[in-house]
């Protein structure tokens, strides 16, 4: 499968000269699996420029849109996607279970008529809700998807891609404790991390920030770095970088995770999400 990061930042959309490298724009992957099905997590403000290229390249748009929640930095970009003006569109919807209330919320919020100018049925795409992920694994070609509840307020989900044997998992917007809210602990993520090729993670705050903002629902990069390595990971890259982090401070952050990983002598890749970059696995 090839993973390429939209939109890497948390909270909201930080762009400017410090958020270059990094990149500002909010959470969308887009994940090509090896059948050529594509898949994206998120509807955050990347989603924006994704649509463009979709246009630009004339790509077949019939996708499988997984959200992990419905926080407005994970579905702003949804209403900026041009192809949901296209007939030709296809948008299946999966993973949190009020995802299709994001989504739409944006174009058809009775209580208070202005936000936006175009309705949700004004919109050509044809835009399915489908719902399983939430209940069950799921298989799309060769690839099982399975998800997990996040320690988020108001619950969000992680999820699981397992292609032949190649494992990646994304989870955002999760902080890591024993017992959370989700029912779900360090052990359970442990578990579904497991073997990674790759893990991307949540790591908003650092280690000096997180006792300020517990129950915030995010991690702190040392708690993060804990979990890969603990899982196995071969890769660990942070995700949704705070909308003031810097791009010489996220370069910091991975230096102290890769010094941390090497006094241990564990051989584990330490990265930072780059917006417009992209791997195979
Ligand atoms: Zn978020
Ligand atoms: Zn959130």
């Amino acid at each position: 499968m090839k993973v390429k990061f939209w939109g890497t930042r948390g909270s909201i959309a930080a762009p400017g000269k410090d958020t270059i490298l990094y990149g500002g724009n909010t959470s969308c992957l887009e994940i090509i699996l090896e059948s050529g099905r594509k898949i994206l997590i998120d509807a955050g403000t990347g989603m924006r420029p994704l649509g463009e290229h979709y246009i630009a390249t004339r790509a077949t748009v019939d996708i499988l849109l997984l959200m992990t929640h419905i926080h407005w930095d994970h579905v702003q970009g949804f209403a900026f996607f041009d192809p949901i003006f296209k007939p030709s569109s296809r948008i299946a919807v999966d993973g949190f279970p009020a995802a299709m209330k994001g989504l739409r919320v944006i174009f058809d919020n009775k209580m208070g008529d202005g936000f936006f100018p175009v309705r949700f049925e004004d919109l050509k795409a044809h835009i399915d809700y489908v719902g399983e992920l939430s209940r069950h694994a799921v298989t799309i070609d060769n690839t099982r998807i399975d998800a997990i509840p996040l320690n988020h307020p108001q619950g969000a989900l992680g999820f699981r891609f397992q292609e032949g044997k190649k494992r990646l998992v994304f989870i955002t917007d999760n902080e890591l404790v024993k017992d959370g809210p989700s029912g779900k602990g360090l052990d359970d993520y442990v578990r579904f991390c497991k073997e990674a090729d790759v893990l991307i993670h949540d790591a908003q705050f650092t280690p000096e920030e997180i006792d300020h903002h517990r129950g915030w629902g995010h991690s702190d990069s040392a708690s993060t770095l804990d979990l890969a390595l603990k899982a196995h990971a071969k890769r660990l890259i942070l995700f949704h970088h705070a909308p003031a982090r810097k791009d010489a401070d996220i370069a910091a952050i991975i230096e102290r995770c890769g010094n941390v990983a090497a006094e241990g002598k564990h051989d584990i890749i330490v990265e930072a999400a780059k917006e417009g970059s992209e791997f195979t696995l």
